[in-house]
């Protein structure tokens, strides 16, 4: 439409948790209770089925995705872009492993990423429980997790806190595990909390992390990849975390320690997928040393165009947010695997040669003939799987052709659409793996789109009872109804809540302009002349209207403003062309007026042709049988431009159509049928007068009036909304 060779691939990023969920809830069993390789072929199929709707719902709304492009991230073509990228950052040293507290959910038995863990506001309870010191006296500790007492490696205290100052450097007894600890001094302990004295464990959260380091204390862990207390934990060995912060908090009260309870509000980490609260536990994992790229980041994110602006304010905030590197293995299945091997001997890691890719070390022979370390023979492969963020952090490159053939022209890409939710993963991903690999971004726009919520604002979710799947309104109203509700009723990036009535409005407007199609057939059929000399006011009246709508359209959709440029397209077609138009071209259509024809058929293909950028299949139909064209579809039409019109006779043609469009309503509030003809109408027209006589035939033809009369004063008249100076009155 606009010259533009457009590139619009499509793509299945399958891997990852999800899936896995779902297939453990469907057949009842965990990943761990089922035979791997009957998992893996499970949540294969699992993908295809759910990628069959998606896909059929996405060529029902029209989408002009270039079908050819089309993959699978699980597909061992894509694993070998994945692992190819791996290798290159690898080779760069920006890969490595290392034995690291990392983010766990018990649940899900894996390592997760900062971006999957969703903090939810709960109110828990806070214990205020005693420490004694090794020398004498006691002090009182305030913590949501007393079940972490087995992994107390240390009190703190703020520096500046003139009531515990004396008690930096003695030393405490842990409760129950009659263990000694140091207590420290530390600025970002908050003296407000609690009684201001906290217990470090390894590991609470990442303060805790930071802590251990810092003041080099000991670590003890004592919950499992499972979430169970393990044999450090004395008495709560074989509990769960729940259990044992029950069992904790009776055998401190027997002891009499347990000082008080109070409720308190406070921000748990849980796993975006299950929900399970997540744990942090030092394993040994892959990472990416993402930190160290933060300020580059944030420095090229400003070189994108975000739309709307605000949405850079997402990534610049997460970013900030971020302490540790990103940890891509996952002690999990359905993902791609790592192209690593290790010595059985020496234990050296060996990361495969980039020709060697796609390979699966859970099942592939090793590609080594011996260990370059230790000359051993045998090996054994990695056995987790990567983060899924690592097969779509690399979408844009591998959309260009990348590694075979990159095509610079589409590199990096144009545009990168995603909703707001996915800013700080699949946009910062994409960054921060596009700088590693290529020094630079994948993309120069990010347009973010927002969320159809359910009709009570919710998220749409089965089990809220507010979920409405697009192929339902699709089978009821059609994909072009949805479209453009969709466009009408939020601005980019912002949410819309779901609504029946919203459809219902666009239905109705289609069909308006259905009708409006049906009467440029009946007159209009055959191919029109062109008339180059036209004089009807009227007509240069909605070439007025049609030009500053393309204008507005056009400027709109520059901007990515989608519901700025489908508003005034719906009030031009339906308000302007088909209400006002349309009912005052008829009765010249009727005497086989060609310019009439003409300026309708000409205004009607414009308006459908800027129409069919939200309803492509009406507009698409009705120009087939309308026009009958040259094209072979109406989406590769040059995009209209603004016609031309004289100004003067354009506003003739405006105050006309207001005097017919307010003498109609006239007509019809005196219960007059519209093609009853009438004998007089009186105009007071003041400083119009010159004006109006110009239109008096357009006037006459359109309302079947015998007479116009033009008069001073006009006592009992109606005045016109947008016109107070003009009055009518119409004598049957
Ligand atoms: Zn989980
Ligand atoms: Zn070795």
């Amino acid at each position: 439409m606009r010259g533009y060779n457009v590139f619009f691939p499509q793509g299945w990023d399958c891997h990852g948790l999800p899936t896995e969920v779902r297939v453990e809830k469907t057949i009842g069993k965990k990943k761990s209770e089922i035979d791997p390789e009957e998992f893996l072929r499970l949540a294969k199929e699992f993908t295809w089925k759910w990628i069959k709707p998606m896909k059929k719902a996405l060529k029902s709304l029209g989408m002009s995705i270039d079908w050819t492009t089309e993959y699978v991230t699980m597909d061992p073509d894509y694993w070998r872009r994945t692992q190819l990228s791996f290798i290159l950052l690898y080779r760069k040293g920006l890969v490595y492993r290392g034995e690291h507290p990392v983010l766990w959910c018990p649940r899900c038995e894996t390592a997760i990423a900062e971006s999957e863990v969703e903090y939810v506001q709960v109110t828990r309870s806070l214990y205020y429980f005693k420490f004694k010191l090794k020398d004498e006296g006691e002090v009182t500790v305030a913590s949501t997790r007393p079940e972490l007492l087995p992994s107390c490696v240390a009190l703190a205290v703020n520096p500046e806190d003139e009531r515990y100052k004396h008690l930096v450097g003695k030393t405490a007894v842990v409760p129950i595990y009659g263990r000694e600890i140091p207590i420290i001094a530390d600025e970002e302990v908050d003296p407000k909390f609690g009684t201001g004295i906290v217990m470090i464990c390894t590991y609470g959260d990442k303060t805790d992390v930071e802590w251990q380091v810092r003041h080099n204390l000991p670590v003890i862990i004592s919950i499992n990849e499972k979430g169970v207390m393990n044999e450090n934990a004395g008495p709560l060995k074989g509990l769960t975390v729940n259990e044992a912060r029950k069992r904790i908090v009776k055998l401190l009260q027997d002891e009499g320690l347990l000082v008080k309870v109070e409720q308190t509000q406070s921000n748990v980490g849980t796993c975006w997928r299950c929900h399970t609260p997540v744990e942090i536990i030092p394993r040994e994992q892959w990472f990416i040393r993402t930190i160290k790229f933060s300020k580059k980041v944030l420095e090229e994110a400003k070189k994108i165009k975000w739309i709307p602006e605000h949405a850079i304010k997402k990534l610049e905030n997460w970013v900030n947010s971020l302490d540790w590197d990103w940890v891509i293995s996952r002690e999990r299945v359905f993902g791609t695997p790592f192209p690593v091997y290790y010595c059985k001997k020496c234990g050296a890691e060996l990361v495969v040669d980039p020709d060697k890719v796609p390979i699966d070390p859970r099942k592939d022979p090793p590609p080594f003939d011996k260990c370059p370390k230790c000359g051993s023979t045998e090996f054994v492969g990695e056995t987790r799987v990567m983060d899924t963020w690592m097969d779509s952090s690399i979408t844009a490159a591998v959309h260009a052709g990348w590694p075979d053939n990159l095509d610079e022209r589409l590199f990096p890409a144009d545009l990168q659409p995603n909703g707001y939710d996915i800013i700080r993963t699949w946009d910062y991903y994409l960054i921060v793996r596009g700088l590693m690999l290529f020094g630079k971004p994948q993309f120069k726009i990010a347009l973010i789109n927002g969320m159809v919520r359910g009709t009570d604002g919710r998220m749409m979710h089965k089990s809220y009872g507010n979920y409405v799947s697009l192929l339902e309104v699709i089978d009821k109203y059609g994909a072009d109804a949805f479209r453009i509700w969709v466009a009408m009723a939020a601005a980019t990036g912002s949410d819309v809540r779901f609504s029946w009535e919203g459809i219902k409005f666009a239905s109705k407007f289609l069909t308006k302009v259905w009708n409006a199609a049906r009467l440029i057939y009946f007159y209009a059929k055959e191919e029109v002349e062109e008339v180059t000399e036209i004089v009807n006011p009227i007509d240069h009246w909605i070439l007025k209207e049609l030009s500053e709508t393309i204008n507005h359209v056009t400027n709109a959709l520059e901007e990515y403003d989608y519901q700025g440029a489908i508003t005034k397209l719906v009030d031009f077609t339906w308000h302007r062309f088909c209400d006002h138009y349309l009912e005052a071209v008829k009765y010249r259509l009727v005497k086989g007026d060609k310019a009439a024809k003409y300026v309708m058929k000409t205004a009607f293909l414009r308006t459908l042709q800027m129409l069919s950028v939200f309803a492509p299949h009406i507009s698409e139909e009705l120009y087939h049988r309308l026009y009958d064209g040259e094209w072979k579809s109406i989406t590769i039409l040059p995009w209209p431009q603004p016609m031309k019109f004289d100004k003067d006779k354009a506003f003739i043609g405006e105050v006309t159509v207001a005097v017919i469009a307010r003498t109609r309503s006239l007509k019809y509030e005196m219960k007059i049928p519209l093609n009853q003809p009438v004998s007089r109408l009186y105009i007071k027209a003041g400083k119009y007068r010159s004006d109006l006589e110009k239109g008096v035939e357009d006037i006459k033809g359109t309302l079947k009036i015998g007479e116009i009369v033009f008069v001073d004063e006009l006592e009992e008249g109606i005045e016109l909304p947008d016109y107070p100076e003009i009055k009518v009155k119409l004598e049957p």
